[in-house]
């Protein structure tokens, strides 16, 4: 089996090491995720299991939170002796780190356990849910657990949530299943785990096996008018806002920017997006993160990319008097119904009551949704007819190098990094 050695890994590897030179016994248990990654990739013959269901066949039972029936970790004696203070956020050199406005989620294991308990008592609510029905607009009230920030700093266990949800399956009559459940949910957060620990440079386009060679734009202007919610779109600008206020946005909102951002309008490389999320989400987590823009950029996992969210409508269909544009947004909060996703469309005198005139206080859209949507479809197809030519080339490549036992040097990597002249040409020409 050949793992790939992420930094987190390498370094893991490295304390390990460190720690028995010194004579400490290391005892490393799965705790963060509910299922072992490596025991996954293991089952299924050295590689990832690449589909949600083909993962899903592969788990078997999962363990047992600890202190739960299972096997419990060795006490460490921990000396308190010499307690130093807790470092504050200066200490470390962050300096000032105060925000337009707190996001509104406390953190600890106290807190997690409340939310996790509110959201479990609920039990309609949870043999009910359906993650693509929620509503990404829905912020005083939240449709999903917003679980995620305790999940990635380990204030609440994984296993722990899988367990209570077991229960109150087993108490109701009916609930909903993986993919959309409750329990699906977590299942992808252990599914984009274990690809991601068994995927080379899993975190870039370049070099990985699983993400499709896409000529992105390298266009800083479009990234920052996107992440600074200056695109002059109002639906994708609030979320943009809520990203930087509170650090959490629902998921469908996350695919509406991360659809916009990529394959929808702006043909921004997916890497970019991902930096910012990574910087700015309460909940970033290398895993998850990397592998929903992936997805989100039809690079892995999903690919069709004629299927894109409409800036306007998307946002309208949840609330169409738009009052999270307006809490977001409060430049737009006086603009009328009828132009709160559109405000460019408003009549002047309508733009001068509202005070809000467009291209003054709030921006011109950035790009024509139906001309830009239109550019990126047929970039994307261009790009998969190509990334298809040249994985048909290196088959034949290897088919060719098997029939012939051959001596020649090309390996197949070389024809990816050089493709044939007649491909080289039809590149250059298709972008
Ligand atoms: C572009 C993009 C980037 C994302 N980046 C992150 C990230 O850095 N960290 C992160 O935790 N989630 C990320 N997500 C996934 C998802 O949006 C969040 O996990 C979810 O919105 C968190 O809210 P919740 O806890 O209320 O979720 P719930 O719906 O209540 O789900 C419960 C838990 O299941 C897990 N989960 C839910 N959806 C997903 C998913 N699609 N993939 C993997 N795990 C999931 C999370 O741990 C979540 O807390 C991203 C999604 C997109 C589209």
């Amino acid at each position: 089996m050949n793992l790939i050695q992420s930094h987190a890994q390498k370094r893991d590897g490295f304390v390990k090491e460190f720690a028995l030179k010194l004579g400490v016994d290391v005892f490393t248990p799965i705790s963060h995720t509910i299922f072992s990654p490596e025991e996954i990739i293991k089952k299924n013959g050295g590689k990832p299991p690449l589909t949600y269901q083909s993962f899903i066949k592969l788990i078997g039972l999962p363990p047992l939170p600890l202190g739960n029936g299972s096997p419990s970790i060795p006490p460490v004696g921990i000396d308190n002796s010499n307690d130093l203070p807790i470092p504050t956020l200066t200490d470390l050199g962050f300096g000032d780190v105060s925000q337009e406005e707190c996001n509104p989620f406390i953190g600890g294991e106290t807190e997690a356990l409340k939310r996790m308990d509110a959201s479990i008592q609920d039990q309609k609510w949870v043999a009910a849910f359906e993650k693509p029905k929620g509503d990404p607009t829905a912020f005083l009230k939240p449709a999903t657990t917003v679980l995620s920030p305790y999940l990635k700093f380990g204030c609440l266990s994984s296993r722990l949530f899988y367990q209570r949800l077991q229960e109150v399956y087993r108490k109701v009559k009916k609930h909903t299943e993986p993919p959309v459940s409750l329990e699906g949910q977590l299942l992808w957060r252990e599914f984009f785990y274990t690809v991601a620990y068994g995927t080379p440079k899993f975190d870039q386009m370049e070099g990985n096996p699983i993400c499709k060679q896409i000529p992105w734009n390298d266009d800083d202007s479009l990234l920052s008018a996107w992440r600074d919610g200056q695109t002059g779109y109002p639906w994708i600008d609030a979320v943009m806002v809520q990203l930087r206020k509170w650090g959490w946005m629902h998921h469908l909102a996350r695919h509406a920017v991360a659809c916009f951002l990529t394959r929808g309008d702006l043909f921004v490389h997916w890497e970019k997006g991902r930096d910012v999320f990574d910087r700015l989400l309460i909940d970033s987590d290398w895993a998850i993160n990397n592998s929903n823009w992936m997805w989100l950029s039809c690079s892995a996992f999903f690919s069709q990319y004629h299927r894109i969210y409409s800036p306007i409508s998307f946002g309208k269909k949840y609330d169409p008097d738009g009052k999270y544009v307006r809490y977001f947004l409060p430049v737009l909060k006086d603009m009328p119904k009828e132009y709160i996703y559109e405000p460019w469309t408003a009549p002047i005198d309508v733009q001068r009551k509202a005070k809000c005139i467009i291209g003054k206080d709030y921006p011109e859209p950035l790009v024509s949704h139906l001309g830009a949507s239109k550019n990126c479809k047929e970039k994307i197809a261009a790009a998969y007819a190509l990334n298809k030519q040249i994985k048909g080339e290196r088959n034949q490549v290897q088919l060719q190098g098997v029939k012939k036992n051959s001596s020649d040097s090309r390996n197949t990597d070389d024809v990816i990094k050089q493709p044939p002249k007649k491909l080289r040409q039809k590149k250059l020409t298709s972008y």
